[in-house]
């Protein structure tokens, strides 16, 4: 008989039946290939199979025993993460038996009676020499933290997997967890592991039950590969289930994107739609789960479109700054005080497009300091212009994008613009978002003290939409605060939404911030702000944000109401 041998060493090979019989009978077969050890049952086994772990090349196990059958041998196995990799061969008379032990992870068996013993050294050898191979490319197989498949493998997998069994409808899953980043920052990179490891087992346990490959493809990207699932949502609630059993306190969101068209579609385009389906899901709290369809593939060529046009559109001049006045409203009648500056995009063939389309989308590849640096520009000059024909400064504020933040010319940009249109710092007013504070928040307080020792002022933009604790507030260096206007929308039909508008500006009010109220639509509103103590507000009750020449109106008013 001809097999690869280990000349140095014999390979060990652990018995464990509670007959000595045929511990007997299996020893006169295997003496003189292999070095072999003996148990008598299950515990004394995995006792031997833990202190024996790395030399172990075998186990041959019998189903029925006492102390610890073979089945919880098996058991056990599977979920320990140090002996799941030692090949077991099952001992039985039965034929069920045979089945139930391949599924509990046995990798063969033998029928007692034993065989003819040359089928029993084959069988014997064939699996160390497949395990021995399985073995040394294992590390290269699998992600150290979850044990799941590394990126590559679990590619060249799936294509197999699609190419020989077309028969299997598979489909794409794709798994996030929300701001993963923002969890580790908060409470630390060994709390972000132990949650990856609990994913990575979650969706183990749900592949015990589906067939199916999963991998961490990186950070927080988890990936499978399974037979078509028919609930997603049901799939997803049990994740999430799991992991608020992990971690009861901090909740950790996950959010999934699934491509279900399996029909034709290799592996890698599957993936890419269902993580574009992920990444929607981003945007929508309150619907962690998307399907990849037609209307998601409408959107990815609309966007698509967009960054191609974009800077065609920029030389062309087809991006508007329009303004939205602030209003002081300490005072009866309130009186104009600043403005925000805001862009809007006329596209040629798609018409208006609002910039709640185009800002997140630029956003997210750096486009967006393009469109800014343009909004500042002609903001600068426009305050400029203002000044001359008006005698009188109007400040207007501009957007700070996340993706500015990054920009190593971003104060040298911001100062020309004050220097080369002869003007005051305080007359350009930078809002910068508040989740750019949770984001990087070392880097964001930096610049933010440089750009205000230079003299810029800095709101803090739609305060309380986002995550960021208020002791973080403290902290921060900046002059005014943008309540969200989903503080100010149900103040008046609701008395908790009245209460945690007030108590924002008891907050400011101890920092000695002031408060810019946004989205204020209504009268009532407005009252219930001033009596609050609220001191600027800004929305559709004053004006909609408009071109720069219908702002002109409400600075000739001002001027009038000053003068008179
Ligand atoms: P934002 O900075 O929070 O701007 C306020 C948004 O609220 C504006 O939407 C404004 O039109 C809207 N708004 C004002 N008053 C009311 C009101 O009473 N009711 C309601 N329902 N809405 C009101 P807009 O112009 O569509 O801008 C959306 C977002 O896009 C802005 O939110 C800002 O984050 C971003 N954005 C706009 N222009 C720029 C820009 O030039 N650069 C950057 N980076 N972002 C911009
Ligand atoms: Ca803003
Ligand atoms: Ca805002």
């Amino acid at each position: 008989m001809i097999r690869s041998k280990n000349i140095q060493r014999p390979q060990k090979v652990l018995i464990v039946d509670d007959q000595e019989i045929n511990r007997d009978a299996l020893e006169v077969i295997m003496e003189n290939d292999y070095d072999i050890i003996f148990a008598e049952n299950g515990a004394q086994a995995l006792e031997l199979m833990r202190h024996h772990k790395n030399e172990l090349s075998v186990v041959m196990l019998d189903l029925i025993m006492p102390v610890m059958d073979g089945y919880e041998v098996l058991v056990t196995i599977q979920d320990d993460e140090e002996l799941r990799g030692i090949p077991v061969i099952v001992m039985t008379s039965y034929e069920e038996a045979e089945l139930e032990a391949l599924r509990l992870g046995a990798a063969d068996f033998i029928t007692k009676p034993f065989d003819v013993h040359e089928v029993i050294l084959a069988r014997v050898a064939r699996i160390i020499e497949l395990f021995e191979g399985r073995r040394l490319i294992s590390s290269a197989e699998k992600d150290g933290l979850t044990g799941l498949y590394s990126r590559n493998f679990f590619y060249e997998y799936a294509e197999r997997l699609y190419r020989y069994h077309p028969e299997l409808k598979m489909e794409a899953i794709v798994l996030n967890i929300d701001r993963f980043h923002t969890l580790n920052a908060l409470h630390g990179r060994e709390f972000g592991d132990r949650a990856l490891m609990t994913l990575g087992d979650i969706i183990r346990d749900f592949l015990r039950e589906k067939e199916g490959i999963a991998s961490r493809f990186d950070a927080d990207r988890f990936a499978i590969y399974c037979i078509h699932c028919d609930d997603h949502r049901a799939l997803l609630d049990s994740f999430q289930a799991k992991m608020d059993e992990f971690s009861p306190k901090v909740r950790i969101h996950l959010r999934m994107g699934v491509d279900e068209r399996t029909e034709d579609a290799e592996p890698v385009i599957l993936f890419d739609r269902a993580r574009t389906a992920c990444i929607m899901a981003r945007s929508d709290f309150h619907n962690p789960l998307r399907l990849y369809n037609e209307d998601i593939l409408k959107k990815e060529l609309f966007d698509q479109r967009l960054m191609g046009d974009l800077r065609h559109a920029l030389a062309d001049g087809q991006f508007r700054v329009y303004y939205q006045p602030k209003y002081d409203i300490r005072c009866e009648p309130p009186r104009l005080r600043s403005a925000e500056a805001l862009v809007r995009w006329e596209h040629p063939d798609l018409g208006m497009i609002s910039p709640g389309t185009f800002i997140p989308l630029f956003e997210g590849n750096g486009l967006i300091t393009l469109v800014d640096n343009y909004v500042w520009e002609e903001t600068a000059k426009q305050v400029a212009k203002w000044r001359k024909k008006f005698s009188v400064t109007l400040p207007v504020s501009v957007n700070i994008s996340r993706a500015d933040i990054f920009d190593p010319d971003l104060t040298d940009r911001l100062c020309r613009l004050i220097t080369d249109n002869g003007l005051e710092y305080r007359d350009i007013k930078l809002e910068v978002t508040e989740s750019a504070y949770s984001q990087d928040a070392d880097r964001l307080l930096d610049l933010i003290h440089s750009l205000r020792h230079i003299g810029f002022e800095i709101e803090m933009d739609d305060f309380g939409a986002g995550y960021s604790s208020l002791n973080m507030l403290s902290s921060m260096p900046i002059d005014v605060l943008k309540m969200d206007m989903s503080f100010v929308r149900n103040i008046e039909k609701s008395e908790t939404d009245l209460r945690l508008m007030k108590l924002i500006l008891d907050i400011a009010g101890n920092l000695k911030l002031s408060v810019v109220a946004e989205g204020v639509e209504t009268e009532g509103q407005l009252k219930l702000l001033r009596d609050a103590d609220c001191d600027l507000v800004q929305g559709y009750y004053f004006s909609r944000p408009v071109p720069a020449n219908e702002f002109e109106v409400f600075i000739e008013k001002e001027r009038e109401r000053s003068v008179g």
